[in-house]
């Protein structure tokens, strides 16, 4: 309720009352001064017997009427109000887990964010009762025994807000009234807000003790600018703790609450802001007799002697931002200044941007408003972030000599890219960024190194987490082949014909493989399309499946941020080529599912953000969900278990850990991507350079070395205690491919390498066993028997196959094994090539000696 006659407002005053509504311009210049003097000293007495007479009616309405409704409306506002939400400085910190002397981790502050807000909270006891005392007698001498309100005081300050005998009305309130206005920021100068003030003293005082409300109150109030709390204060203008202030010292920091901007003894303002000009406001100055009536309060109270305070008086203070403290204390502006010129970690930088994001998500800002937000909030941001593999990554990543030494040469390009001009002639030197994330399989990122070199600057460029990158051939197990597996539409030993099915934007077949090596059209099965990265076959998936299905697969199930575009046409899920790229975070999290038994969860350094009152307001703990089947993940973990044993990413094969993996290098190997799954975590690193051009290049696959390289030691021998490989999937298939035709061997097949299929039956699936419909190849020699190494049926074995793919098209027929069957049209023998046939001889020369001739080109096509 408002009532009208509360306001203190224009209506009041004798002016208006007494002039007409017209022209009173005019009027008043026909007045002499004595008359202007007279009907101003009438309006001062018309004010204040009006202003009495309405204090006299205000206080009966209060007390008969309004006093009832604003203790029922109020009384739920003030038990409302609790010193918890006081408790906390502004100040946002981040946490992570640090490795203590004793190998054990422990939560520690990785970064604080000092908001221009600076408060540092201090219990009762370290208070001093000579510091207490000083604000006592001074702001409201009266504190110890009244319940939050002092009457006497109230009744003048009623008085005040019609007549104003003084400028402020601080002068009516207690240090329960101070604290509750700070506390709900409720500043409306109205006699409905003193009365709601009042109500929440009272109830505070009945909630906390006289010991906790000064606590609070000296912990929260204002001491100028940044400046809030009584040890904030302490340290910012005498530089010791409030434990260690002096009694005149303790009188100065009382003197200022009244008005900072006027008492606070670093306050100086020139006229018109320009230092030239001269003082107009000296809070030093202003300060000190304002500390001699605190020193006097403390006096006069009986908490010093009248010596003591003649001594006080007079006593020097060395205040901070004195040339004698400095001389004294040269350690505090260099410590100082380290601090604020230290550039912000990795780890620091990457916990930004999620907690930017997290808040402009969170509360619907800009990223401007965001940041704000956080830097002032007071918040705690717990990361993830494991401190040993962090530190260890970000040494290794301190030169590119320590992980790229072989290719230092070749990466180094000195090249004049206009139009920049060069004064001294030379072109300019580019090496290639690098950029490395590992996470947990519960999404939990646990390093983050954005480039290589010594990180100078803070919220820099991040190729970890923030920079989108083309991610190559990569995407070709999270789009076409993760999207046929998962729906049965193609398994392990599903064969499709390399060839380039489409047409290019040039009018030509698309695509090529790589190193720009047109297909054979040999048949080639899956879990070899994968291991050798043909682009031929998922540009055919794109085809047969449909980009927009694919792009949901990607998108929705694991999780990737490809952009609409990325669905216009069949070469970014293809070839990995998008439009806008993703970051390696997010392509890393995307194969998460493939080692988590297809359990996807998000990648995330923040666990938990609690706002300034301790209360969570953001968790995560990485959502999981089952995005794919547990079988579909298992196969897929299998095929990329084997481009790593026998593919693309041999380089990055360890001795004590299964690895899997995926390589992709971009056109023109602008970039060159690696994600590598181990059963411990997962990871990977995007290498490339900044900007696009023809005269930068990075040697062409090298991105599983490079990952061996950085993390290859630490995968390999960090986790000795954890099992080796991936934990099976008890229901897939596992069982030796039919050396004629690739499915599950049965009992009359030659027994071949090993392959993985899924057990459950669909409507458009089931597991498909070799029903031994084996074409037998006549006897024969060809160029290829000798290669390989095999035996010589082997060897035979090959040639047939390849020299009559006719015959073996019709005899794999009655296979029944979708797609397998087609290896006769090319004339390119089917399948593996013999070298398979040859028996022991499964994954390492047999596949050399067969795909000389079987798959031809393939091998030396075979994409990264
Ligand atoms: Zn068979």
């Amino acid at each position: 309720m408002k009532n009208k006659h509360f306001e203190p407002s224009p209506e009041f005053d004798g002016n208006m009352r007494e002039a007409p509504p017209t022209s009173p311009k005019k009027k008043k210049k026909k007045h002499s001064k004595a008359f202007i003097i007279f009907k101003k000293l009438m309006t001062v007495i018309a004010t204040t017997l009006l202003s009495l007479l309405l204090v006299i009616i205000i206080t009966g309405t209060i007390v008969s009427t309004a006093m009832a409704a604003y203790v029922l409306n109020f009384m739920d506002e003030s038990t409302n109000v609790t010193l918890q939400q006081l408790e906390s400085g502004s100040d946002t910190y981040f946490y992570g887990n640090e490795t203590n002397e004793n190998g054990e981790k422990e939560l520690a502050v990785i970064h604080r964010i000092k908001s221009d807000f600076q408060r540092i909270p201090v219990s009762i006891d370290r208070i001093p009762q000579h510091v207490r005392n000083a604000f006592v007698y001074t702001e409201d001498e009266r504190f110890y025994v009244h319940d939050g309100v002092d009457y006497k005081r109230t009744f003048s300050a009623f008085l005040n807000l019609f007549l104003h005998f003084y400028d402020t009305e601080q002068g009516g309130s207690t240090i329960t009234q101070q604290l509750i206005k700070n506390l709900t920021g409720d500043n409306e100068p109205s006699p409905a807000r003193k009365i709601r003030e009042i109500f929440s003293a009272m109830q505070l005082e009945k909630t906390y003790s006289k010991d906790e409300i000064l606590e609070e109150y000296l912990n929260y109030i204002g001491f100028g600018g940044p400046v809030n709390g009584i040890q904030q204060a302490a340290i910012t203008y005498f530089g010791k703790s409030v434990d260690d202030l002096t009694i005149p010292e303790a009188a100065v920091l009382a003197a200022i609450p009244k008005s900072p901007e006027e008492y606070g003894p670093d306050v100086i303002y020139h006229r018109d802001n320009d230092p030239k000009e001269p003082v107009v406001v000296d809070g030093r100055a202003n300060n000190k007799p304002r500390q001699e009536y605190v020193l006097y309060k403390l006096y006069e109270n009986g908490a010093i002697t009248y010596d003591e305070y003649q001594e006080y008086l007079v006593t020097p203070l060395l205040f901070r931002n004195s040339e004698e403290y400095k001389k004294l204390h040269p350690e505090d502006d260099a410590k100082e200044l380290e601090e604020r010129e230290k550039a912000y970690t990795w780890v620091v930088d990457a916990t930004y941007y999620e907690a930017v994001k997290i808040f402009m998500d969170k509360y619907d800002l800009d990223y401007s408003k965001a940041m704000t937000k956080l830097q002032k909030g007071g918040y705690r941001v717990y990361t993830t972030y494991d401190d040993q593999m962090q530190k260890y990554v970000e040494e290794k990543m301190l030169s590119l000599e320590n992980f790229y030494p072989a290719y230092l040469s070749t990466i180094t390009h000195e090249v004049d890219l206009e139009p920049v001009d060069h004064p001294d002639g030379k072109p300019e030197v580019y090496t290639p960024h690098v950029g490395f994330v590992a996470m947990n399989y519960d999404g939990e990122i646990l390093c983050a190194v954005g480039n290589v070199g010594e990180k100078t600057q803070s919220l820099v460029d991040n190729y970890a987490v923030l920079n989108k990158r083309q991610v190559g051939s990569t995407i070709k197990p999270i789009s076409g082949y993760g999207y046929g597996l998962e729906n049965n539409l193609l398994h392990w030993s599903t064969t499709f014909p390399d060839s380039p099915t489409l047409t290019g934007e040039d009018g030509n077949p698309w695509p090529y493989n790589y190193g720009r090596a047109a297909g054979t059209g040999a048949q080639i099965p899956v879990w070899r399309a994968l291991q050798n990265s043909f682009n031929t076959i998922p540009a055919q998936l794109c085809a047969k499946f449909g980009v927009d299905e694919i792009y949901k697969f990607s998108t929705e199930k694991l999780g990737l941020d490809l952009v609409p575009n990325d669905k216009s046409g069949p070469s970014p899920l293809t070839l990995g080529s998008l439009h806008e790229g993703v970051t390696l975070k997010n392509l890393v999290n995307a194969y998460l599912p493939y080692g988590h038994e297809g359990i996807y969860n998000e990648a995330h350094i923040i666990s938990k953000i609690e706002d300034s009152t301790q209360q969570i307001i953001y968790q995560n703990n990485g959502n999981p969900r089952q995005v794919i089947s547990d079988e579909t993940a298992y196969v897929m973990n299998r095929l990329l278990k084997n481009v790593v044993e026998n593919g693309t990413g041999t380089a990055a094969r360890l001795t004590n850990k299964v690895v899997c993996g995926k390589t992709g290098t971009t056109e023109n190997w602008y970039d060159e991507v690696f994600v590598g799954l181990t059963p411990d975590f997962i990871s990977g690193i995007t290498t490339g350079y900044k900007y696009k051009s023809d005269s930068l290049e990075i040697p062409s696959g090298i991105s599983a070395k490079v990952w061996m390289n950085i993390i290859g030691d630490w995968a390999n021998t960090h986790y000795l205690d954890t099992p080796s490989d991936f934990e099976k999937v008890k229901s897939v298939i596992e069982m030796p491919m039919c050396t004629s035709t690739g499915l599950i061997a049965g009992a009359g097949c030659g027994k071949g390498a090993i392959g993985y299929w899924k057990s459950e039956v669909t409507d458009n699936y089931s597991p498909p066993y070799c029903q031994g419909a084996h074409y037998t190849a006549p006897a024969q020699t060809t160029t290829n028997a000798s290669t390989g190494g095999d035996t010589a049926g082997g060897g035979a074995a090959a040639g047939g196959n390849a020299a009559g793919g006719g015959a073996a098209a019709g005899g794999d027929a009655g296979a029944g094994a979708g797609g397998y069957t087609g290896g006769g049209d090319a004339g390119a023998g089917g399948y593996t090539g013999g070298g398979d046939a040859g028996g022991g001889a499964a994954g390492g020369g047999g596949d050399a000696g067969g795909g000389a001739a079987a798959v031809g080109g393939g091998d030396a096509a075979g994409g990264v």
